[in-house]
């Protein structure tokens, strides 16, 4: 009998596996498995989601334009330059279609975003992987898997699930080492949260040259991961391609709304970051002396490896905290070996972390 097949490219595609969200016989469980934001949005943001609620009858903006001018400003960007997505998801496939076809190499470092090896591998292209041995972004290895096929190489920076950052100069000589015609996709979803000296999300990189785009989200730090919004800036040659195959209305109405008020509120902003890197630095501390290995993150969530032991593995931790209601997530085959990541919560979550890790590993 014969059937439709589908594109090659599809069959080598493994299913997305979101952060479980429920505990069976558990009423309010501490899910801290998607790195969401634990304080929630601007309520500026909220208040302009609902005003949107009146106007669902309107077709959305199509060019984006406020919300492409409040990027712009608060970033010190052109609003040229910039395309909104639902989702840095949606970027990343509109940047792929655009510059990615059959039989051409993609290059992932490691730990860069999952959806890059879908989008790539749906226009039937090969996924090269480039190993992180350190957690972090790794230039040399990366340049040794370029080769004439190369389109596409994507990095996170923080990555995930380490947390880790790329820096400055080492992102610069990745792309001065990098021919012209590759692009390089920096993903700099948890960038918000970043507060380091040589730290640069891609953005002086997107700003200047011709092949370097940098996708940011309202998923993380602006606590918007219900709307689907993100956003991307790049020469405007590369834009404009994006734009070709953008669909008009990709981006709805309230999302923009909440996302445009988001982005202007500086003291919500703030706050959350301010919240998140004391308890980085504070969880960091207390589960290193409890004898974890914890990843130096820089995101809103912490990645630690366990002991080797069968009562003490990443597994064993994992059942522990699930029975304590804490929901973190698993590092599944793939990742680095015998870790959970957990998202930096609300403060009593993160005590009730602390607490029941330090119940597991002294075996009380
Ligand atoms: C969460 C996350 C994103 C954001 O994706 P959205 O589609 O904007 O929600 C992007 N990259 C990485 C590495 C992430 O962890």
């Amino acid at each position: 009998m014969t059937k439709p097949s589908p594109n090659p490219g599809l069959l080598k595609i493994s299913p997305y596996v979101q952060g479980q969200s429920q505990l069976d016989g558990i009423q309010n469980p501490i899910k801290l498995s998607s790195n969401e934001s634990p304080l929630g949005p601007s309520p500026a943001a909220i208040k302009a989601y609902m005003e949107a609620a009146n106007t669902l009858y309107r077709y959305p903006d199509g060019s984006q334009t406020a919300l492409r001018e409040a990027l712009a400003e608060r970033f010190d960007l052109d609003a040229d330059k910039v395309i909104c997505g639902n989702g840095s998801d949606e970027l990343i496939q509109m940047l792929i279609r655009a510059y990615v076809a059959r039989g051409d190499e993609v290059i992932l470092s490691e730990y860069a975003f999952a959806m890059c090896r879908i989008h790539a591998l749906a226009q039937g292209a090969e996924v090269i992987t480039a190993p992180e041995p350190e957690l972090v972004p790794n230039v040399d290895q990366i340049l040794a898997k370029v080769s004439d096929k190369t389109r596409l190489v994507a990095i996170a920076t923080p990555n995930n699930p380490a947390g880790r950052y790329l820096p400055a100069s080492e992102l610069q000589r990745l792309h001065d080492n990098l021919p012209g015609d590759i692009i390089l996709l920096v993903d700099s979803a948890y960038a918000d949260y970043v507060e380091k000296e040589d730290y640069d999300p891609g953005q002086t990189l997107a700003e200047t040259t011709d092949n370097v785009v940098m996708t940011r989200t309202f998923s993380k730090l602006y606590g918007l991961s219900a709307l689907r919004i993100g956003w991307a800036y790049a020469s405007a040659e590369i834009i404009g391609m994006m734009q070709r195959i953008r669909t008009p209305f990709n981006t709805n109405a309230p999302a923009m709304a909440a996302a445009c008020a988001a982005v202007l509120d500086r003291d919500h902003e703030n706050k959350v970051r301010q919240a998140n890197n004391k308890w980085l630095a504070l969880m960091s501390e207390r589960l290193t002396e409890m004898g974890l290995e914890v990843v130096p993150s820089v995101a809103n969530f912490i990645l630690m490896r366990f002991p080797e032991t069968d009562s003490h593995n990443a597994g064993a931790a994992w059942k522990f905290l699930l029975s304590r209601g804490i929901i973190p997530r698993p590092v599944g085959a793939g990742g680095p070996e015998n870790c959970l990541r957990i998202t930096i919560g609300l403060d009593h979550e993160n005590r009730a972390v602390l607490d029941a890790l330090q119940d597991f590993m002294t075996g009380v």
